[in-house]
């Protein structure tokens, strides 16, 4: 019985480590850019956060996790222009 319960706290764990399936590829990337970083890139969600910003330079870099697959993932942004107000 104590096999069991091991079995199943492991199985706990690995649903957060990255595996081989989890690794972005170009298309994911393009496809989440296209869809305008609104779902999930990997299980396609639209049940998404932001969270933290962090900003260097001239763009900035937003931490966003997925509420339904639990995976996250950085948004990138770079300033691209301005406008006058
Ligand atoms: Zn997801």
């Amino acid at each position: 019985m104590d096999t069991a319960k091991q079995t199943q706290k492991e199985d706990a764990v690995n649903l957060h480590l990255p595996n081989k399936e989890d690794t972005l590829t170009e298309e994911m990337k393009q496809e989440y850019i296209n869809n305008g970083g609104n779902i999930c890139p990997y299980c396609k969600s639209d049940d998404i956060t932001a969270e933290d910003t962090d900003y260097f330079g001239s763009g900035q870099s937003t931490r966003v996790l997925c509420n339904n697959c639990e995976r996250y993932w950085f948004d990138i942004y770079t300033l691209t222009d301005i406008q006058e107000a």
